[in-house]
């Protein structure tokens, strides 16, 4: 059991050796070009302590496609505005079924099952964009303020991109708005969504700006976002829903709080102590990154650092 932050570095090359010499990376999501185009053997891993320090191995530093991650932070910011409203307009259970799924919208009146199905964070995304103003900008300010990276952006080319691929959200969005559970025209929530999910940003900036998850709410700057209980509640969906319809096995291999994207990306919290995003881009079947859930598994396994 190695859990003295000091064995955070030689760790991460352990368990980037052990990743190099995994058979069978998975595929790159392939609905948009720009992702099908990355090379699924890259790897990265980082950790950041909640001082702020951090460390990493590999790819740790290259900027990928934040994708759903995003939809953590756009649901803590919702949150910290308005509170417990949330909750009348999107439910916060699994769900069972693929991220872009109609199926079950119709049975529960336009209310999606939990915040990060898509229909669920466009939900989301459509509430902070009428509290803020501007959603996709308020969470890159965030991101940026929380990683220490100004140069952190909007990949412009890969919103196009999903705009133009964006059928389903756009159907998602409507439907939804038939109920009356969407407050903006569609398609400036569209144009929203598409711009927060093709945030780029590298593991270190990830691990760093999941830090207020760890630290019970509070943020970078010291200041509170959530209180401690919102934290846990945006923790506790993350275990029950982050990891697609795999969750339940990411919760039995990991043992945290996690999201991911289909960039390949995941981040994942040990409250009161650390947390983590791995980058690669080869999926498995449900979506989640191979090697991500791999390097994940084997941190648990090798600290004993896990919520059970
Ligand atoms: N932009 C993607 C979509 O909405 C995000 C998918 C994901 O990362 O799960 O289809």
């Amino acid at each position: 059991i190695m859990t003295s932050s000091h064995t955070f570095q030689p760790l991460l090359h352990r368990i980037a050796a052990e990743i190099e010499s995994m058979p069978g990376r998975g595929r790159p999501a392939d609905y948009i070009p720009a992702l099908a185009a990355c090379d699924p053997h890259r790897f990265g891993m980082a950790v950041a302590e909640l001082d702020g320090t951090v460390y990493g191995v590999g790819d740790w530093r290259q900027p990928f496609s934040t994708q759903s991650i995003s939809k953590v932070f756009t649901l803590a910011l919702d949150l910290a505005r308005e509170g417990d409203t949330l909750w009348e307009h999107v439910g916060r259970e699994p769900s069972g079924n693929p991220f872009n799924s109609l199926v079950q919208l119709e049975y529960e009146n336009g209310i999606p099952r939990n915040p990060f199905i898509n229909a669920g964070a466009l939900v989301v995304t459509d509430r902070l964009h009428t509290q803020s103003g501007n959603a996709a900008g308020t969470l890159l300010e965030f991101l940026r303020a929380e990683s220490d990276n100004a140069e952190l952006a909007i990949n412009k080319g890969v919103a196009a991109s999903e705009s133009a691929h964006g059928d389903r959200n756009a159907a998602l969005g409507h439907f939804m708005a038939s109920y009356g559970n969407i407050g903006n025209p569609v398609p400036v929530l569209l144009d929203q969504y598409f711009r927060q999910c093709s945030i780029e940003a590298s593991c270190a900036d990830l691990a760093l700006a999941t830090g207020f998850l760890a630290r019970h709410g509070i943020r970078a700057d010291g200041t509170r976002l959530l209180t401690q209980s919102q934290a846990k509640q945006v923790n506790a969906i993350m275990l029950t829903c982050g990891t697609y319809d795999a969750a339940g096995d990411f919760a039995y291999r990991v043992g945290l709080p996690g999201k991911s994207g289909v960039g390949g990306g995941i981040i994942a919290v040990v409250p009161g102590r650390c947390t983590l995003c791995v980058w690669g881009p080869g999926l498995d079947e449900r979506g989640n990154s191979v090697a991500g859930v791999a390097a994940l598994d084997r941190f648990t396994t090798l600290t004993g650092l896990s919520v059970f």
